[in-house]
């Protein structure tokens, strides 16, 4: 099939985008790598009147930092990340999780701006700056707002983002040189999306412990509590990993449990190898 017609701007500002975006009103989409919106097109999914480019933001593309954090532009690529040639903030965690997302024609398009604002469930970028406590930046015509990652997320390919506001930047909380991460995925196949994501990040310089189960057909469920448990005593041995997970998702079928188990279980090892 091919998309309902549609007209096509290239922004040459990003505040040129947004007064795009805001006249265009419900009837415009941003457009970023379109790995996620060009199937949608094609399929008639969406039907935009027009679509505003933003992959050739300069604005979009920077990154700044400072001691405590690093700050990503929303169009920066998956494979930007992959390939070191922006900072990692993390320790190597968002290159080893950009590394895992879909096949490389993918990630040389996709953006992680693009992924977060599409909030598939099951997107490694999604559970990801959750567990990394990142904050995102939105831009309107009515002015800038920044909103927590846990916050942003309403649910399955739904985000707090207003009409007319564009996902500008993701500011994400530098590891310290002693924190330790996990991620684990359960795919069907390689560069599919994930059945089952588990996700531990563990910052004693900084007081910060976060588990995260994502996959689950809503946001990614964040158990802090758990991940405190785990830090205070370096072992997850204690814990019945099965039970804290059915009670995280009491909905969710016998084997999207095991899948969320197995997925938690094997990032805790990863931090806490025994
Ligand atoms: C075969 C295949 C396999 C995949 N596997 C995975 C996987 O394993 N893991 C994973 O995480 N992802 C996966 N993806 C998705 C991929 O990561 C996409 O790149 C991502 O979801 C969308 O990014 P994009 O830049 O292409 O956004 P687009 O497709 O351009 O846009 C997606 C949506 O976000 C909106 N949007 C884009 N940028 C902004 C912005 N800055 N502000 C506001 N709204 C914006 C658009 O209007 C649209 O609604 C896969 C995709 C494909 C095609």
């Amino acid at each position: 099939m091919k998309p309902v017609p549609f007209e096509y701007e290239k922004p040459g500002s990003l505040s040129l985008a947004v007064s795009q975006l805001s006249a265009t009103g419900v009837n415009g989409k941003i457009i970023a790598g379109g790995q996620s919106l060009g199937p949608m097109l094609n399929l008639r999914l969406a039907r935009p009147e027009a679509l505003i480019d933003i992959r050739q933001l300069d604005e979009l593309s920077r990154v700044q930092s400072d001691e405590k954090t690093v700050t990503y532009g929303a169009a920066i690529r998956h494979v930007d990340f992959e390939d070191g040639l922006v900072e990692d903030a993390t320790q190597g965690m968002m290159r080893h999780v950009a590394g895992g997302i879909a096949h490389r024609a993918v990630r040389n398009r996709g953006t992680i701006g693009g992924s977060l604002a599409h909030a598939d469930p099951a997107a490694d970028w999604v559970n990801t700056t959750i567990a990394l406590n990142a904050t995102f930046t939105v831009l309107g015509s009515t002015g800038r707002r920044t909103i927590a990652a846990a916050d942003f997320f309403l649910g399955a390919f739904t985000t707090s983002l207003n009409d007319g506001e564009i996902l500008e930047k993701i500011t994400i909380p530098r590891l310290s040189d002693q924190a330790a991460w996990g991620y684990y995925k359960i795919c069907r196949k390689k560069g599919e999306f994930a059945e089952a994501i588990g996700i531990l990040v563990v910052d004693p310089a900084r007081g910060f412990a976060r588990a995260v189960l994502g996959a689950a057909d809503a946001p990614p469920i964040v158990l802090d509590q758990l991940a405190a448990s785990i830090a205070e005593s370096g072992t997850a041995k204690d814990i019945n990993l099965e039970e804290a997970v059915q009670a995280a998702l009491p909905d969710a079928s016998p084997v999207s449990l095991r899948h969320h188990s197995v997925a938690l279980q094997r990032a805790i090892q990863q931090v806490y190898p025994s």
